[in-house]
Protein backbone atom coordinates (compact mmCIF):
# COMPACT_ATOMS: atom_id res chain seq x y z
CA UNK A 1 0.00 0.00 0.00
CA UNK A 2 1.76 3.33 -1.04
CA UNK A 3 1.61 6.13 1.31
CA UNK A 4 -0.77 8.40 -0.87
CA UNK A 5 -3.50 5.44 -0.60
CA UNK A 6 -3.04 5.54 3.55
CA UNK A 7 -3.44 9.12 3.38
CA UNK A 8 -6.49 9.04 1.35
CA UNK A 9 -8.00 5.91 4.02
CA UNK A 10 -7.21 7.76 6.69
CA UNK A 11 -9.62 11.06 5.68
CA UNK A 12 -11.97 8.87 3.63
CA UNK A 13 -12.57 6.99 6.60
CA UNK A 14 -13.01 9.91 8.82
CA UNK A 15 -15.27 11.79 6.39
CA UNK A 16 -17.56 8.77 6.29
CA UNK A 17 -17.81 9.53 10.10
CA UNK A 18 -19.12 12.71 9.44
CA UNK A 19 -16.31 14.56 9.54
CA UNK A 20 -15.28 17.65 7.81
CA UNK A 21 -12.49 17.37 5.24
CA UNK A 22 -10.39 20.50 6.49
CA UNK A 23 -7.04 21.16 3.92
CA UNK A 24 -3.63 21.97 5.30
CA UNK A 25 -3.17 25.40 6.98
CA UNK A 26 -0.04 26.87 6.05
CA UNK A 27 2.99 25.81 7.71
CA UNK A 28 3.09 29.91 8.96
CA UNK A 29 0.72 29.91 11.72
CA UNK A 30 -1.26 32.79 11.30
CA UNK A 31 -2.77 33.07 14.64
CA UNK A 32 0.19 32.35 16.76
CA UNK A 33 2.98 34.45 16.68
CA UNK A 34 5.16 32.76 19.23
CA UNK A 35 4.48 29.59 17.06
CA UNK A 36 7.66 29.79 14.16
CA UNK A 37 5.94 26.96 12.14
CA UNK A 38 2.75 24.75 12.09
CA UNK A 39 3.87 21.72 14.72
CA UNK A 40 0.82 19.57 14.29
CA UNK A 41 -2.67 19.49 12.96
CA UNK A 42 -5.13 21.09 15.80
CA UNK A 43 -2.92 24.48 15.55
CA UNK A 44 -5.64 25.36 12.78
CA UNK A 45 -8.43 24.75 15.42
CA UNK A 46 -6.55 26.25 18.16
CA UNK A 47 -8.99 28.87 18.54
CA UNK A 48 -12.02 26.58 17.98
CA UNK A 49 -10.87 24.58 21.14
CA UNK A 50 -10.64 27.66 23.18
CA UNK A 51 -14.53 28.34 22.05
CA UNK A 52 -13.05 32.19 20.77
CA UNK A 53 -14.42 30.92 17.00
CA UNK A 54 -16.96 28.80 15.97
CA UNK A 55 -17.33 26.89 12.93
CA UNK A 56 -20.14 25.54 10.69
CA UNK A 57 -19.13 21.84 11.61
CA UNK A 58 -18.26 19.99 14.74
CA UNK A 59 -15.66 17.12 13.64
CA UNK A 60 -12.94 17.38 11.31
CA UNK A 61 -10.12 15.56 9.73
CA UNK A 62 -7.27 16.78 8.06
CA UNK A 63 -3.46 16.08 6.69
CA UNK A 64 -1.47 18.52 8.22
CA UNK A 65 2.01 20.00 6.82
CA UNK A 66 4.17 20.15 9.61
CA UNK A 67 7.76 21.40 10.69
CA UNK A 68 9.36 20.67 14.30
CA UNK A 69 12.53 22.40 13.57
CA UNK A 70 13.84 25.51 15.67
CA UNK A 71 11.40 26.57 18.26
CA UNK A 72 9.45 24.19 21.48
CA UNK A 73 8.88 21.26 19.34
CA UNK A 74 12.69 20.91 17.42
CA UNK A 75 13.83 17.72 16.36
CA UNK A 76 16.27 18.91 13.83
CA UNK A 77 18.86 17.53 15.36
CA UNK A 78 17.39 13.85 15.47
CA UNK A 79 17.08 13.95 11.95
CA UNK A 80 19.41 11.28 10.03
CA UNK A 81 19.95 9.31 13.54
CA UNK A 82 16.87 8.51 14.40
CA UNK A 83 13.98 6.54 11.59
CA UNK A 84 10.94 8.25 12.90
CA UNK A 85 11.96 11.65 13.36
CA UNK A 86 11.67 14.41 10.50
CA UNK A 87 12.03 18.73 9.97
CA UNK A 88 8.84 18.33 7.71
CA UNK A 89 6.41 15.49 8.35
CA UNK A 90 2.61 15.19 7.37
CA UNK A 91 0.34 14.49 10.51
CA UNK A 92 -3.08 12.90 10.25
CA UNK A 93 -5.45 13.67 12.42
CA UNK A 94 -9.39 13.64 13.37
CA UNK A 95 -10.84 16.39 15.64
CA UNK A 96 -14.13 16.81 17.50
CA UNK A 97 -14.97 20.47 18.72
CA UNK A 98 -17.28 18.84 21.81
CA UNK A 99 -18.44 16.45 19.76
CA UNK A 100 -17.65 13.34 20.61
CA UNK A 101 -15.05 12.10 23.52
CA UNK A 102 -12.96 9.51 24.44
CA UNK A 103 -14.64 6.06 23.61
CA UNK A 104 -15.62 7.52 20.35
CA UNK A 105 -12.00 8.53 19.55
CA UNK A 106 -10.43 5.22 21.22
CA UNK A 107 -13.19 2.86 18.97
CA UNK A 108 -12.27 5.09 15.76
CA UNK A 109 -8.50 4.74 16.24
CA UNK A 110 -8.92 0.96 17.11
CA UNK A 111 -10.92 0.53 14.13
CA UNK A 112 -9.07 2.17 11.71
CA UNK A 113 -5.33 0.94 12.75
CA UNK A 114 -7.21 -2.96 12.73
CA UNK A 115 -10.20 -3.16 10.64
CA UNK A 116 -8.57 -0.28 7.38
CA UNK A 117 -4.93 -1.11 7.76
CA UNK A 118 -5.18 -4.46 9.28
CA UNK A 119 -2.38 -4.27 11.85
CA UNK A 120 -1.81 -7.34 14.14
CA UNK A 121 -3.14 -6.99 17.71
CA UNK A 122 0.04 -9.07 18.75
CA UNK A 123 2.44 -6.10 17.67
CA UNK A 124 0.49 -2.92 19.37
CA UNK A 125 0.86 -1.30 22.38
CA UNK A 126 -0.66 1.81 24.07
CA UNK A 127 0.75 4.40 26.64
CA UNK A 128 -1.81 6.04 28.78
CA UNK A 129 -1.11 8.68 31.49
CA UNK A 130 -1.33 7.41 34.77
CA UNK A 131 -4.00 9.10 36.72
CA UNK A 132 -6.56 7.96 33.35
CA UNK A 133 -8.35 4.88 34.72
CA UNK A 134 -11.16 5.86 32.41
CA UNK A 135 -8.94 5.28 29.55
CA UNK A 136 -7.22 1.74 31.19
CA UNK A 137 -11.20 1.14 31.07
CA UNK A 138 -11.85 1.41 27.49
CA UNK A 139 -8.94 0.05 25.91
CA UNK A 140 -9.53 -3.08 27.64
CA UNK A 141 -12.55 -2.97 26.31
CA UNK A 142 -12.52 -1.62 23.21
CA UNK A 143 -9.46 -3.55 21.93
CA UNK A 144 -9.72 -6.46 24.09
CA UNK A 145 -6.27 -5.44 26.01
CA UNK A 146 -5.01 -7.13 28.92
CA UNK A 147 -3.02 -4.76 31.82
CA UNK A 148 0.41 -5.52 30.63
CA UNK A 149 -0.47 -3.79 27.17
CA UNK A 150 -1.68 -0.41 28.97
CA UNK A 151 1.68 1.17 29.99
CA UNK A 152 1.12 4.08 31.82
CA UNK A 153 3.37 7.26 31.73
CA UNK A 154 3.44 10.42 33.75
CA UNK A 155 2.80 14.18 32.88
CA UNK A 156 5.61 14.85 30.89
CA UNK A 157 4.76 11.81 28.53
CA UNK A 158 1.14 11.59 28.52
CA UNK A 159 -0.92 14.78 29.65
CA UNK A 160 -1.10 17.74 27.21
CA UNK A 161 -1.68 21.24 27.50
CA UNK A 162 -1.90 23.95 25.20
CA UNK A 163 0.15 26.36 27.12
CA UNK A 164 0.53 27.15 30.95
CA UNK A 165 -3.42 27.80 31.08
CA UNK A 166 -6.25 26.68 29.19
CA UNK A 167 -7.61 23.24 28.04
CA UNK A 168 -5.47 20.52 28.44
CA UNK A 169 -5.87 16.81 29.46
CA UNK A 170 -4.21 13.09 29.12
CA UNK A 171 -3.32 11.59 26.26
CA UNK A 172 -2.61 7.92 24.65
CA UNK A 173 -0.46 6.89 22.27
CA UNK A 174 -1.24 3.67 20.07
CA UNK A 175 2.42 2.06 19.46
CA UNK A 176 3.35 -0.22 17.24
CA UNK A 177 6.38 -2.71 18.11
CA UNK A 178 9.02 -2.98 15.48
CA UNK A 179 10.97 -5.95 17.13
CA UNK A 180 13.64 -6.58 19.62
CA UNK A 181 16.56 -6.20 16.97
CA UNK A 182 15.40 -2.40 16.54
CA UNK A 183 15.65 -2.33 20.53
CA UNK A 184 17.81 -0.42 22.32
CA UNK A 185 18.40 -3.88 24.97
CA UNK A 186 18.02 -1.37 28.01
CA UNK A 187 16.69 -3.94 30.53
CA UNK A 188 13.65 -0.77 30.99
CA UNK A 189 12.92 -1.06 27.37
CA UNK A 190 9.47 -0.88 26.86
CA UNK A 191 7.13 1.66 25.08
CA UNK A 192 7.14 4.96 25.43
CA UNK A 193 11.22 4.31 25.47
CA UNK A 194 13.25 6.41 22.99
CA UNK A 195 14.66 4.10 21.01
CA UNK A 196 13.26 2.93 17.64
CA UNK A 197 11.75 -0.64 18.84
CA UNK A 198 8.38 1.07 19.86
CA UNK A 199 7.13 3.31 17.50
CA UNK A 200 4.81 5.49 18.64
CA UNK A 201 2.37 5.85 15.43
CA UNK A 202 -0.61 7.78 16.50
CA UNK A 203 -1.40 10.69 19.59
CA UNK A 204 -4.92 11.01 21.00
CA UNK A 205 -5.24 13.86 23.18
CA UNK A 206 -8.75 14.03 25.32
CA UNK A 207 -9.11 17.25 26.51
CA UNK A 208 -11.21 17.62 29.48
CA UNK A 209 -10.11 20.06 31.47
CA UNK A 210 -8.96 23.72 31.85
CA UNK A 211 -6.02 25.19 33.33
CA UNK A 212 -6.35 28.36 35.77
CA UNK A 213 -3.46 30.44 36.61
CA UNK A 214 -2.86 28.52 39.76
CA UNK A 215 -2.46 25.45 38.20
CA UNK A 216 -5.95 24.43 38.99
CA UNK A 217 -8.07 21.39 36.93
CA UNK A 218 -11.31 22.48 36.13
CA UNK A 219 -13.46 19.73 33.82
CA UNK A 220 -14.25 21.71 30.79
CA UNK A 221 -18.50 20.97 30.18
CA UNK A 222 -17.57 18.93 26.97
CA UNK A 223 -14.49 17.65 26.10
CA UNK A 224 -12.85 17.95 23.00
CA UNK A 225 -10.67 15.62 20.92
CA UNK A 226 -6.83 16.21 18.83
CA UNK A 227 -5.09 13.58 16.98
CA UNK A 228 -2.02 13.25 15.38
CA UNK A 229 -0.20 9.94 13.17
CA UNK A 230 2.58 10.76 11.22
CA UNK A 231 1.64 9.45 7.58
CA UNK A 232 5.61 8.69 7.01
CA UNK A 233 5.91 6.15 10.82
CA UNK A 234 2.55 4.50 9.84
CA UNK A 235 3.28 4.08 5.99
CA UNK A 236 6.78 2.51 7.37
CA UNK A 237 4.69 -0.32 9.79
CA UNK A 238 2.91 -1.05 6.78
CA UNK A 239 5.17 -1.26 4.27
CA UNK A 240 7.14 -3.40 6.71
CA UNK A 241 10.51 -0.86 6.01
CA UNK A 242 13.00 -0.12 9.05
CA UNK A 243 12.34 3.52 8.74
CA UNK A 244 10.75 6.22 7.28
CA UNK A 245 12.78 6.73 4.52
CA UNK A 246 12.86 3.51 2.91
CA UNK A 247 9.12 3.70 2.72
CA UNK A 248 7.45 5.06 -1.21
CA UNK A 249 7.47 8.98 0.36
CA UNK A 250 10.61 9.05 -0.02
CA UNK A 251 12.14 6.54 -2.66
CA UNK A 252 12.09 9.19 -5.66
CA UNK A 253 14.09 11.27 -3.53
CA UNK A 254 16.43 8.60 -2.15
CA UNK A 255 16.99 7.29 -5.40
CA UNK A 256 17.93 11.02 -7.09
CA UNK A 257 20.50 11.38 -4.24
CA UNK A 258 21.87 8.04 -5.32
CA UNK A 259 22.30 9.13 -8.84
CA UNK A 260 24.04 11.97 -8.12
CA UNK A 261 26.48 10.93 -5.50
CA UNK A 262 26.86 7.69 -7.15
CA UNK A 263 26.90 6.64 -3.58
CA UNK A 264 24.02 3.91 -2.76
CA UNK A 265 21.70 4.55 0.27
CA UNK A 266 22.38 1.50 2.92
CA UNK A 267 25.92 1.23 2.08
CA UNK A 268 27.27 2.34 5.55
CA UNK A 269 26.00 4.19 8.39
CA UNK A 270 28.01 7.62 7.70
CA UNK A 271 26.37 7.52 4.08
CA UNK A 272 23.04 6.55 6.07
CA UNK A 273 22.36 8.58 7.90
CA UNK A 274 23.30 11.36 4.84
CA UNK A 275 20.87 10.24 2.78
CA UNK A 276 18.57 10.60 5.37
CA UNK A 277 19.80 14.08 6.52
CA UNK A 278 19.47 15.18 2.81
CA UNK A 279 16.03 13.63 1.97
CA UNK A 280 14.52 15.18 4.96
CA UNK A 281 15.64 18.49 4.78
CA UNK A 282 14.80 18.93 0.97
CA UNK A 283 11.45 18.27 1.13
CA UNK A 284 11.30 20.34 4.54
CA UNK A 285 13.06 23.10 2.34
CA UNK A 286 11.19 23.18 -0.70
CA UNK A 287 7.74 23.36 1.32
CA UNK A 288 9.16 26.44 3.45
CA UNK A 289 10.38 27.82 0.29
CA UNK A 290 7.03 27.49 -1.15
CA UNK A 291 5.69 29.33 1.73
CA UNK A 292 7.36 32.21 0.89
CA UNK A 293 10.01 32.37 3.41
CA UNK A 294 13.77 33.02 2.02
CA UNK A 295 16.92 31.78 3.92
CA UNK A 296 17.94 34.70 6.26
CA UNK A 297 19.58 35.18 9.54
CA UNK A 298 16.21 35.63 11.86
CA UNK A 299 13.25 33.69 12.70
CA UNK A 300 11.66 31.17 10.00
CA UNK A 301 14.16 32.26 7.74
CA UNK A 302 17.36 30.92 9.66
CA UNK A 303 15.65 27.85 10.48
CA UNK A 304 15.67 27.12 6.76
CA UNK A 305 19.16 28.43 6.38
CA UNK A 306 20.12 26.20 9.08
CA UNK A 307 18.02 23.05 7.14
CA UNK A 308 20.10 23.89 3.96
CA UNK A 309 23.34 24.17 5.32
CA UNK A 310 22.90 21.09 7.24
CA UNK A 311 22.03 19.34 4.47
CA UNK A 312 24.98 20.72 2.76
CA UNK A 313 27.36 19.82 5.13
CA UNK A 314 26.05 15.64 4.50
CA UNK A 315 25.95 16.46 0.91
CA UNK A 316 30.00 16.52 1.32
CA UNK A 317 29.97 13.13 3.33
CA UNK A 318 28.51 11.74 0.06
CA UNK A 319 31.24 13.65 -2.04
CA UNK A 320 28.40 16.10 -3.36
CA UNK A 321 31.14 19.39 -3.93
CA UNK A 322 28.76 21.09 -6.52
CA UNK A 323 25.28 22.38 -5.34
CA UNK A 324 22.57 19.85 -5.57
CA UNK A 325 20.08 20.64 -3.56
CA UNK A 326 18.11 22.33 -6.44
CA UNK A 327 18.54 19.27 -8.29
CA UNK A 328 15.87 17.39 -5.76
CA UNK A 329 13.17 19.96 -5.93
CA UNK A 330 11.70 17.71 -8.78
CA UNK A 331 11.47 14.53 -6.69
CA UNK A 332 9.79 16.27 -3.96
CA UNK A 333 7.65 18.42 -6.42
CA UNK A 334 6.83 14.56 -8.13
CA UNK A 335 5.59 13.23 -4.89
CA UNK A 336 3.78 15.66 -3.30
CA UNK A 337 2.42 18.60 -6.46
CA UNK A 338 -0.75 17.12 -6.80
CA UNK A 339 -1.53 17.51 -3.54
CA UNK A 340 0.18 20.98 -2.10
CA UNK A 341 -0.19 22.70 -5.22
CA UNK A 342 1.97 25.69 -3.66
CA UNK A 343 5.05 23.25 -4.72
CA UNK A 344 4.43 23.94 -8.09
CA UNK A 345 3.53 27.47 -8.15
CA UNK A 346 6.62 28.41 -6.53
CA UNK A 347 8.58 26.01 -8.24
CA UNK A 348 11.28 28.26 -10.08
CA UNK A 349 12.17 30.61 -7.74
CA UNK A 350 12.44 27.75 -4.73
CA UNK A 351 15.14 25.99 -7.26
CA UNK A 352 16.55 29.56 -7.61
CA UNK A 353 16.93 30.48 -4.31
CA UNK A 354 17.94 26.73 -2.78
CA UNK A 355 21.36 27.35 -6.01
CA UNK A 356 22.56 30.59 -4.77
CA UNK A 357 21.96 29.87 -1.04
CA UNK A 358 24.03 26.74 -1.56
CA UNK A 359 26.30 28.15 -3.71
CA UNK A 360 27.06 30.98 -0.93
CA UNK A 361 27.63 28.44 1.22
CA UNK A 362 29.58 26.19 -0.40
CA UNK A 363 32.49 29.12 -0.68
CA UNK A 364 32.80 28.75 2.96
CA UNK A 365 31.90 25.20 3.82
CA UNK A 366 35.34 24.26 3.57
CA UNK A 367 37.39 26.72 5.02
CA UNK A 368 34.83 26.69 8.08
CA UNK A 369 35.59 22.70 7.83
CA UNK A 370 39.41 23.54 8.29
CA UNK A 371 39.27 25.95 11.12
CA UNK A 372 36.86 23.52 13.26
CA UNK A 373 39.47 20.52 12.74
CA UNK A 374 42.17 22.67 13.61
CA UNK A 375 40.21 24.13 16.18
CA UNK A 376 39.19 20.12 17.61
CA UNK A 377 42.66 19.53 17.13
CA UNK A 378 43.80 22.37 19.75
CA UNK A 379 41.60 21.90 22.35
CA UNK A 380 42.20 17.90 21.91
CA UNK A 381 45.79 18.87 22.73
CA UNK A 382 44.96 20.53 25.75
CA UNK A 383 42.90 18.17 27.13
CA UNK A 384 39.39 20.38 26.99
CA UNK A 385 35.63 19.31 25.83
CA UNK A 386 33.99 22.22 25.27
CA UNK A 387 34.06 24.40 22.04
CA UNK A 388 34.29 28.00 22.92
CA UNK A 389 31.35 30.32 22.60
CA UNK A 390 34.20 32.55 20.41
CA UNK A 391 35.26 29.68 17.85
CA UNK A 392 31.37 29.01 17.44
CA UNK A 393 30.41 32.39 16.72
CA UNK A 394 33.56 33.03 14.70
CA UNK A 395 32.45 29.87 12.53
CA UNK A 396 28.91 31.42 12.28
CA UNK A 397 29.80 34.98 11.67
CA UNK A 398 32.52 34.24 9.55
CA UNK A 399 31.78 31.20 7.48
CA UNK A 400 28.48 31.11 8.52
CA UNK A 401 27.78 27.97 10.66
CA UNK A 402 25.27 27.57 11.96
CA UNK A 403 25.75 25.84 15.74
CA UNK A 404 24.37 22.32 14.92
CA UNK A 405 26.73 21.58 11.93
CA UNK A 406 29.44 22.00 14.28
CA UNK A 407 27.82 19.76 16.87
CA UNK A 408 27.41 17.21 14.13
CA UNK A 409 30.93 17.30 13.43
CA UNK A 410 32.02 17.39 17.46
CA UNK A 411 29.51 15.05 19.41
CA UNK A 412 30.74 11.71 18.69
CA UNK A 413 34.26 13.23 19.64
CA UNK A 414 32.51 13.88 23.16
CA UNK A 415 32.61 17.50 23.05
CA UNK A 416 30.18 19.63 23.83
CA UNK A 417 29.37 23.36 22.95
CA UNK A 418 29.48 26.57 24.87
CA UNK A 419 26.15 28.12 23.75
CA UNK A 420 25.74 31.06 26.23
CA UNK A 421 28.19 32.25 24.73
CA UNK A 422 27.68 32.09 21.54
CA UNK A 423 24.12 33.42 22.24
CA UNK A 424 25.55 36.65 24.16
CA UNK A 425 28.04 37.08 20.92
CA UNK A 426 25.57 36.96 18.68
CA UNK A 427 22.85 39.12 20.47
CA UNK A 428 25.98 41.77 20.90
CA UNK A 429 26.70 41.69 16.95
CA UNK A 430 22.47 41.71 16.36
CA UNK A 431 22.38 45.08 18.79
CA UNK A 432 25.52 46.54 16.76
CA UNK A 433 23.95 46.16 13.34
CA UNK A 434 20.65 47.24 14.47
CA UNK A 435 22.41 50.31 15.09
CA UNK A 436 23.80 50.48 11.73
CA UNK A 437 20.26 49.88 9.89
CA UNK A 438 19.54 51.33 7.14
CA UNK A 439 16.74 49.83 5.58
CA UNK A 440 16.26 46.50 4.82
CA UNK A 441 15.46 46.69 1.29
CA UNK A 442 18.62 48.65 0.71
CA UNK A 443 20.69 46.24 3.03
CA UNK A 444 19.35 43.12 1.23
CA UNK A 445 21.93 41.82 -1.03
CA UNK A 446 21.31 42.72 -5.00
CA UNK A 447 20.47 38.87 -6.17
CA UNK A 448 17.51 39.07 -3.59
CA UNK A 449 16.73 42.34 -5.08
CA UNK A 450 16.95 40.81 -8.63
CA UNK A 451 14.81 38.05 -7.66
CA UNK A 452 11.82 39.74 -6.07
CA UNK A 453 11.44 41.82 -9.01
CA UNK A 454 11.55 39.18 -11.56
CA UNK A 455 9.11 36.81 -9.33
CA UNK A 456 7.28 39.05 -7.55
CA UNK A 457 4.26 37.12 -9.26
CA UNK A 458 5.01 33.34 -7.96
CA UNK A 459 6.47 34.47 -4.62
CA UNK A 460 3.71 36.98 -2.98
CA UNK A 461 1.14 33.84 -4.46
CA UNK A 462 1.71 31.78 -0.77
CA UNK A 463 1.28 35.37 1.19
CA UNK A 464 -1.57 35.75 3.56
CA UNK A 465 -0.37 38.29 5.70
CA UNK A 466 1.40 41.46 5.82
CA UNK A 467 4.43 40.53 8.55
CA UNK A 468 5.07 37.94 6.29
CA UNK A 469 5.75 39.89 3.34
CA UNK A 470 7.45 42.26 5.54
CA UNK A 471 9.90 39.87 7.17
CA UNK A 472 10.82 38.55 3.87
CA UNK A 473 12.03 41.79 2.19
P1 LIG B 1 8.20 11.27 19.48
O1 LIG B 1 8.01 10.92 20.93
O2 LIG B 1 8.46 10.10 18.60
O3 LIG B 1 9.17 12.39 19.29
P2 LIG B 1 5.96 13.03 19.79
O4 LIG B 1 5.38 12.46 21.04
O5 LIG B 1 6.85 14.22 19.93
O6 LIG B 1 6.76 11.87 18.99
P3 LIG B 1 3.39 14.04 19.02
O7 LIG B 1 3.63 15.45 19.41
O8 LIG B 1 2.56 13.20 19.91
O9 LIG B 1 4.80 13.34 18.74
O10 LIG B 1 2.80 14.05 17.51
C1 LIG B 1 1.82 13.16 17.03
C2 LIG B 1 2.39 12.18 16.02
O11 LIG B 1 3.11 12.83 14.98
C3 LIG B 1 3.38 11.19 16.60
O12 LIG B 1 2.72 10.13 17.22
C4 LIG B 1 4.15 10.76 15.36
O13 LIG B 1 3.45 9.76 14.63
C5 LIG B 1 4.19 12.02 14.53
N1 LIG B 1 5.46 12.77 14.71
C6 LIG B 1 5.81 13.56 15.75
N2 LIG B 1 7.02 14.11 15.57
C7 LIG B 1 7.44 13.69 14.35
C8 LIG B 1 8.60 13.94 13.59
N3 LIG B 1 9.56 14.75 14.01
N4 LIG B 1 8.70 13.34 12.40
C9 LIG B 1 7.73 12.52 11.93
N5 LIG B 1 6.60 12.24 12.61
C10 LIG B 1 6.44 12.83 13.80
MG1 LIG C 1 8.88 14.39 19.76
MG1 LIG D 1 6.28 10.82 22.20
MG1 LIG E 1 3.38 11.86 21.32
Amino acid sequence: MKGRTIRNLFLDYFVKLGHELVPSSSLIPHDDPTLLFTNAGMVQFKRVFLGEEVRPYKRAVSCQKCVRAGGKHNDLENVGYTARHHTFFEMLGNFSFGDYFKEEAIVYAWEFITKVLNLPKDRLYVTVYEKDDEAVFLWKKIAGFSEERIIKLGEKDNFWAMGDTGPCGPCSEIVYDQGEEFGCKKPDCAPGCDCDRFLEVWNLVFMQYEKDEKGNLKPLPKGCIDTGMGLERITAVIQGVPSNYETDLFAGIISKIEELSGRSFKKNKDTEVAFRVIADHIRASVFILSEGIMPSNEGRGYVLRRIIRRAERFGKILGLTEPFLYKLVDPVIQEFGDIYPELLKNENITKKILKIEEEKFLETLNLGLEILEKEIDRLQKENKKIIPGEVLFKLYDTYGFPYDLVRDQVLPLGFSLDLTTFEKLKEKAREESRKSWKGALERAPQFIKDLIREDLQTLFVGYETLETKAKVI
